[in-house]
């Protein structure tokens, strides 16, 4: 799984003891990546090092590919803490070289590009990232990482002994900082093929966290809050299936997956796609007339099963009770704004088609 490039002797991974699985790490020494004598920030391979860890603990974590069992749940443990170690890492060695030496006080260059240093732990990795970084780890996050530490060193020194189902719940939450960290600290920084290849790196992570049921529940507690108040414009991701994203006028953005759209007509392309098999369609819409006005979008804020039909482009949103078919063309239009006065609803087209004789 690994390419060459992703030599495990490059990730700057401090762990004790490597997962076993995974590839051995050179104990403490950490070489640096790329030109001995270039800049180490324009050569990042332990960024994907790091994505590759957290691949794995998404494999072993998948819940589709089979039941998670203490084997699944050791190694991913052991290689989430190897993937917090190395994107934290990461992102200090973006700040300055010297941060990832134990003590940077002693760093010198040339330590550092023969990659003969001890380097620091997590909780100093930590600290450093808020105190000197200014990324914003609260105080549970700081703790969720911790625990992982406690679990991680309890199984691989004594194997699964406590709850399972609590080491999980506890992974899912470092899973969750981690995912966030990842999308807003780190792949942002990264440019050219570097991110590219990050990008692609993520595909498989992106489509295995869906998966995780402690992963899930930790993240759609923490979006609980940020969603508060956008109920009238959340609705059902297609790419994610949950129930956050949230629309705008010819946009959409998944606070769940991070999936986004910056046109209505991809949008409702990928939402019809996804809509189950059910068939739902795509209408002009009665207010900018494009084709992007879908039944059946049911919104957080919606009665359950509701039949609202929304306007992916100038987001008018209309319940299906209040609409009618127009006789001439079948386009759903508002009963209300009907202008012939008869039980025969007409659109303006429709209406401009009728011949005087016809009216009169
Ligand atoms: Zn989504
Ligand atoms: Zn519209
Ligand atoms: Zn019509």
């Amino acid at each position: 799984m690994l390419t060459e490039d992703q030599d495990p002797a490059r990730t700057g991974e401090s762990s004790d003891t490597p997962p076993q699985s995974a590839p051995p790490a050179s104990g403490r020494r950490y070489v640096p990546p790329g030109r001995p004598s270039g800049p180490p920030q324009l050569d990042f391979p332990p960024v994907r090092n790091g994505i590759d860890y957290l691949a794995s603990v998404v494999e072993h974590l998948d819940e589709n590919e089979s039941d998670v069992g203490p084997r699944d749940l050791k190694y991913a443990v052991l290689h989430l803490q190897a993937a917090v170690e190395v994107l934290l890492k990461a992102r200090l060695l973006r700040e300055h070289w010297s941060l990832i030496f134990k003590d940077p006080g002693r760093a010198t260059r040339k330590n550092f590009e023969s990659g003969d240093f001890e380097s620091c732990g997590t909780d100093a990795a930590v600290e450093r990232l808020r105190d000197i970084a200014g990324i914003t780890i609260d105080r549970k996050e700081v703790e969720a990482l911790k625990d992982l530490t406690k679990d991680r060193n309890a199984l691989q020194h004594y194997g699964l002994t406590h709850n399972a189902g609590a080491v999980e719940a506890r992974a899912g939450r470092v899973l969750d900082f981690l995912m966030r960290f990842l999308d807003t600290e780190l792949l942002p920084l990264l440019q050219g093929p570097e991110r590219e290849r990050a990008m692609q790196d993520m595909i498989p992570v992106d489509a295995g966290v869906k998966n995780i049921s402690s992963y899930v529940t930790r993240r759609l507690n923490r979006l609980r809050g940020e969603l508060a108040g956008l109920e009238s414009q959340t609705i059902m991701c297609p790419t994610c299936e949950q129930m956050t994203l949230v629309v705008a006028p010819q946009s959409g953005d998944c606070r769940f997956c991070t999936a986004s759209w910056d046109s209505a007509e991809l949008l409702v392309f990928d939402y019809l796609v996804c809509s189950d098999g059910q068939l739902a369609r795509a209408y002009p819409c009665p207010q900018c007339d494009t084709t992007t006005f879908v039944e059946g979008v049911n919104f957080v804020d919606g009665p359950r099963l509701s039949d609202t039909l929304y306007c992916f482009g100038c987001a008018a949103r209309h319940e299906a009770r209040d609409l009618a078919n127009c006789s001439g063309c079948s386009r759903p239009w508002p009963i209300e704004a009907d202008v012939d006065g008869s039980d025969t609803t007409l659109c303006p087209d429709c209406w401009n088609q009728v011949s005087p004789e016809d009216v009169a």
